[in-house]
């Protein structure tokens, strides 16, 4: 459980274990440490836990269990998806957007290396989506694209991009789709068949399951390349002996979560509209980032004329944990690229600060950040 000593309101940085998941999984870290590959009885159960767990997953996002690739991470799944065009011939471009994360950002930059290979990046419009017209027009300039990736919801300001239209307007052009959803998958509904997208990536530890786990999602017939070669494991495609625990722990997280998705969605939004509320009947002068449909509880704030690092530094010494924005570029201290591409003004910019309520967060809670976060801002500008 969360230590009630602190009020934690970082979920799209990371969320606390689901205590059912930490329940199924201690059996495979303790009694039952068999490799799933051997044959004997005492692997069996190991064995059926995975298969259980692919087509628990499979079935949160209404996906074929044999679609379903355990991967360590969220990082590690955009990098398989951007990485396999270095195995096409032919087609050598990549369409992405400017608000990607850095696992997409930098698998790109990377790929841009080996010769003839291209990315090409979709600015945001001010409401931070990616507009389907500018996508079209990508497609006006390039004619050798094999894929294209736009994230289903960003890590910032959580806008949930039109990712069933980007699909097929790829489609339409002979380009296959690839969507992180890393933000998203437990979080909101989701149908791969309904968005049609060919591959999708997620992420365990932000949907309440263990860090290090992950899975992609590839759809039946799209033959993507080894991303490790080795033994048989993941139809040989991700060989490494299994993580059994963390894939327990990743399914039964999935699915205790989406089985509230409304119930979550329903208490985090409520908590949200109180916090804004609170905030724009406040004096205080700033711009909120999230403007249009999002994933709830993830609101990205700039305050003018102050430091959103000092800020973020003054609340956790109330106790309070936000970010500044993705926890990435936290570490690097400087305004994201995030909120450079949603093109808010200089003298807010520096002050931006993500909040990131998850289901745990309560109306006590929401007061305390909102007087926090009051007092801290006054002092500041005074
Ligand atoms: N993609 C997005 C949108 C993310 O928010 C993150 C993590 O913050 C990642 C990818 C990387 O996921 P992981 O931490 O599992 O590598």
């Amino acid at each position: 459980m969360v230590n009630k000593k602190f009020i934690y309101a970082d979920h799209a940085a990371t969320s606390a274990l689901d205590p059912e998941a930490f329940e199924a999984m201690k059996e495979f870290l303790v009694d039952n440490f068999a490799n799933p590959s051997q044959p004997y009885s005492f692997a069996r159960n190991a064995k059926k836990a995975i298969q259980n767990a692919r087509k628990t997953i499979a079935e949160c996002i209404n996906a074929d269990e044999d679609e379903i690739f355990f991967t360590s991470c969220g990082t590690e799944s955009n990098n398989w998806v951007i990485k396999s065009i270095l195995y096409q011939n032919q087609k050598k471009g990549i369409i992405t957007s400017n608000i990607e994360h850095h696992a997409i950002l930098e698998t790109c930059k990377r790929i841009e290396k080996f010769k003839d290979y291209y990315s090409t990046y979709i600015q945001v419009n001010s409401n931070g989506l990616v507009n389907p017209e500018a996508l079209k027009k990508q497609f006006n300039i390039y004619n050798d694209v094999y894929l294209t990736s736009i994230m289903y919801a960003n890590n910032e300001y959580g806008a949930i991009q039109p990712i069933k239209e980007l699909a097929s307007i790829s489609h339409q052009n002979g380009s296959l789709f690839h969507t992180d959803a890393v933000q998203a998958v437990g979080h909101v509904a989701l149908d791969v068949k309904d968005l049609n997208v060919d591959m999708l990536s997620s992420s365990a530890h932000k949907f309440n399951g263990p860090k290090g786990i992950g899975f992609l999602y590839v759809k039946k017939g799209l033959d993507i390349p080894s991303l490790i070669n080795g033994g048989s494991q993941e139809k040989g495609k991700r060989a490494g002996t299994e993580n059994v625990a963390s894939i327990v722990g990743m399914s039964t997280a999935l699915k205790n979560n989406c089985n509230k998705l409304k119930e979550n969605a329903q208490h985090i939004i409520e908590l949200e509209e109180v916090f804004l509320r609170k905030l724009k009947e406040s004096n205080l002068d700033f711009i909120c980032n999230t403007n249009v449909n999002h994933i709830p509880g993830n609101i990205s704030l700039s305050f003018k004329g102050i430091s959103g690092e000092t800020l973020m530094h003054r609340l956790d010494l109330k106790g309070i944990m936000v970010s500044t924005g993705s926890a990435c570029d936290s570490v690097k201290n400087q305004t994201s690229h995030v909120i450079k591409a949603l093109g808010v003004p200089e003298d807010y910019a520096y002050g931006t600060i993500r909040i990131s309520l998850g289901k745990e967060n309560t109306e006590d809670e929401i007061e305390e950040i909102f007087i926090a976060i009051y007092e801290i801002v006054k002092s500041l500008t005074a």
